[in-house]
């Protein structure tokens, strides 16, 4: 396993997200679905030049499920999955020019919460409810799979993991709930379907739900 550290200024974007009072932390959900939704948009991209991949609709879609004792959400994708390199490059560090906008934006006054509701900050927004992230993952062609995991702005590691298939699996361990927030509301089916409801109007791949195991 390897540990590696954020690049400084993603961790300073993450410092300001694990800390942010900010109300709207669900928006992590949409932040996740449109990754997945692009992940799919790759493949079908793909496909429009390898002859070799067909892209049979029912074979993509993103999945939701929870585990309510373990307190975890995972969204799963189907898509074209990340390299090791890939997780190194787009998990850590700022790949993203909105990510760039939006920290130019704090720079410029420190209005936190109304900056982050303006821009997509990605992948990132989910430290706003998750204490540890997880992703499995597996690129489309490849034949490694990694785990890539983080629990703290300092750094995340990556080692080699097992899928089966292309894709990516992100697996939120959800904060301990405090006065203030009580982070069980999202391991509610109804709570996430109405909120996928609200965030996923432009997405053109079916959302799954897996039920709960109580
Ligand atoms: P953006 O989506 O604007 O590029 P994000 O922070 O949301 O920024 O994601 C950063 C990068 O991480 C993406 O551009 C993509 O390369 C990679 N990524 C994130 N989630 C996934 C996923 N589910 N499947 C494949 N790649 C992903
Ligand atoms: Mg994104």
């Amino acid at each position: 396993m390897v540990k590696r550290k954020y690049k400084a200024e993603s961790k300073r974007l993450m410092e300001l997200m694990v800390n942010s009072i900010y109300t709207n932390k669900e928006i992590f959900l949409r932040e996740l679905i449109s990754n997945a939704s692009d992940a799919i948009d790759k493949m079908y991209y793909k496909s429009l030049s390898d002859e070799n991949l067909v892209f049979n609709k029912d074979d993509y879609y993103i999945e939701i499920s929870f585990d309510k004792e373990e307190r975890t959400i995972t969204v799963r994708d189907t898509g074209i999955g990340m390299s090791e390199e890939d997780l190194d490059e787009n998990l850590g560090t700022i790949a993203k020019s909105g990510t760039l906008e939006f920290k130019n934006e704090l720079a410029k006054e420190d209005k936190t919460a109304e900056i982050i509701g303006q821009f997509g900050v990605g992948f990132y927004s989910s430290f706003l409810v998750a204490k540890k992230v997880s992703v499995l993952t597996k690129k489309y062609g490849d034949d490694k799979a990694w785990l890539w995991e983080s629990e703290d702005v300092e750094g995340y590691s990556i080692e080699e993991a097992e899928k089966d298939s292309h894709g990516t699996e992100i697996t939120l361990y959800l904060k301990d709930n405090t006065e203030d927030d009580n982070f069980d509301d999202f391991l509610n089916e109804y709570r996430i379907e109405s909120l996928v409801k609200n965030y996923s109007n432009y997405i053109r791949y079916p959302i799954k739900m897996l039920m709960t195991k109580t």
